[in-house]
């Protein structure tokens, strides 16, 4: 058996994990990284790069759908949809291989295999499990758990894999279905749903909250669930899906249909082709020796304390294992932090009301801080300040006026604490206001920061000044 020392072990190699590797061998740790899968975990292989990539295809047929607005006519618009996954597998394919070759540049050695961890006198032994074989043990003090999550369900609504599909099936389906209800209204429900209706899909979004993207300010929620009917998605919010069944549509018949029962604002029975269940995510904590070691996992998260330390010595979680926010960038945040720390390096914690969230259907939606509910919620004064995108020269010129720039202002320290975009490059434009808030930003320094004409970026600096009563051009 090939035993292996080294410093730092990280378990996952996600953009949490391969971030975090990274990091330590710069600040000189010996390090080895373990994947089971694919190097660069979902975000790369089955998440944000190819689910961008679909998405970028579905604006694309939008752009050809709104071409006559631009003077432009376009005809026999057609579609290999086969060939729009492949081109977003091949893009997965890439960015895997980008992470091999980092982690050849940084001369992290890869254990492709299962890690399983076990106490050794000399810190923690990872075991390197290819199907029940143990190819190799690594020993290290400090090993990062990064190991990600997965989909979770409900009883009554199991993902089978074939009708009922979570995001990991639905990225690589390339038959269109002709029908699809997608049960919750957060991140992965909208994309898809914006997704799979350029191509044509009869899509059902069943929200149980009030809002779609739950998380999101509701005046942006509200803007994308407006587009969205005007593209004639289904959206129901105030409805909770109960159960789904998959049944024949007659006893000797090979067509099966997904039946959704919902109820609250709608009592139905929804039928569909398909269905995609996106309600949320839960740990990768089963099978890698953590009950035995004695690590606390909390409904199906991994306990950790401000610097990334389960309640054993030496073992670190970060990324969507430690638990919500699961967000990529994230993970790699954390990753960094957490190898600093380890190196004892004083660095500030992770700020969590500064990072920013992305949802990228057209128009995006991206925030970053408090909603003004929330902000109200927690007894804040605040001003509130908009500009909507049909106001600025430049959306009009590229014809994307839907959605709003949306700030809001402590009003006791003129402080910025929340800001909300909906618009099409909202993913682009939320960096500004992320950094804006994270150097506590007063609304001045936003708005005597001259801003390029014509720019999108310019309703930010509007809606900052609108919540001083200072914007110019509204
Ligand atoms: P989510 O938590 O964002 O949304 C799940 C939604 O399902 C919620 O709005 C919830 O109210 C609803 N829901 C739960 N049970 C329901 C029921 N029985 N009937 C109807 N609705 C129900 O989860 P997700 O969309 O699965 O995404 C998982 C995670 O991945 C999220 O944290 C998300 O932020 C992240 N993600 C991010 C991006 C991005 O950054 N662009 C993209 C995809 C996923």
């Amino acid at each position: 058996m090939a035993q292996s020392e080294f410093d730092v072990v990280v378990v996952g190699g996600g953009p949490g994990g391969y971030t975090a590797a990274i990091r330590a061998v710069q600040l000189g740790f010996k390090t080895a990284i373990v994947e089971s899968e694919r190097l660069g975990g979902i975000c790369l292989n089955w998440g944000c790069i190819p689910s961008k990539s679909l998405l970028k295809a579905a604006e694309v047929m939008h752009m050809m759908k709104k071409s006559k607005e631009f003077g432009i006519t376009v005809t026999g618009v057609e579609f290999d949809f086969q060939a729009v996954i492949k081109r977003s597998r091949d893009i997965a394919g890439k960015s895997e291989k980008g992470v091999q070759y980092l982690m050849k540049k940084n001369k992290i050695p890869y254990y492709a295999g299962f890690g399983y961890l076990k106490n050794h006198k000399n810190g923690i032994l990872v075991e390197v499990r290819e199907k029940d074989k143990v190819t190799d043990e690594l020993i290290s003090n400090h090993t990062i758990i990064a190991t990600g999550s997965r989909a979770k369900s409900f009883p009554g609504m199991t993902i089978d894999g074939r009708k009922v599909l979570s995001f990991m099936e639905s990225i690589v389906l390339d038959k269109l279905p002709e029908s699809i209800t997608i049960i919750g209204g957060g991140a992965i429900g909208i994309e898809f749903a914006y997704f799979w209706n350029a191509f044509g899909a009869k899509v059902t979004v069943v929200e149980m909250l009030d809002q779609t993207l739950p998380q999101e300010d509701k005046e942006l929620s509200d803007v994308v669930s407006r587009e969205f009917r005007k593209l004639g998605i289904n959206v129901l919010t105030g409805t909770k899906v109960e159960n789904i069944t998959v049944e024949k549509t007659a006893p000797n018949s090979k067509t099966e249909k997904v039946k959704t029962k919902v109820s609250g604002k709608t009592n139905d029975t929804l039928e569909s082709d398909i269905a995609l269940v996106a309600v949320g995510f839960t740990g990768n904590v089963e099978h890698m020796g953590l009950e035995e070691l004695g690590i606390n996992v909390d409904k199906g998260f991994i306990k950790v304390d401000k610097d990334y330390i389960t309640n054993i010595e030496g073992v670190y979680a970060i990324g969507d294992v430690n638990g919500p926010p699961w967000l990529a960038h994230v993970a790699s945040a954390e990753g960094i932090n957490c190898v600093e720390k380890i190196k004892g390096i004083e660095v500030p914690d992770v700020d969590y009301l500064c990072i920013p969230s992305v949802t990228f259907c057209q128009p995006q939606v991206a925030s970053v801080g408090l909603t003004e509910k929330k902000a109200k919620e927690l007894g804040y004064e605040i001003k509130v300040g908009r500009f909507p995108f049909s106001a600025s020269g430049k959306a009009r010129a590229i014809g994307e006026t839907a959605g709003l720039v949306k700030v809001i202002f402590d009003a006791k320290y003129d402080e910025l604490i929340g800001a909300h975009i909906c618009g099409c490059e909202a993913s682009e434009m939320i960096a500004e206001l992320t950094l804006g808030k994270s150097l506590e930003t007063t609304h001045e320094q936003i708005i005597k920061t001259v801003h390029a004409h014509p720019t999108l970026a310019e309703a930010t600096m509007e809606a900052v000044a609108d919540a001083y009563g200072e914007a110019i051009n509204i």
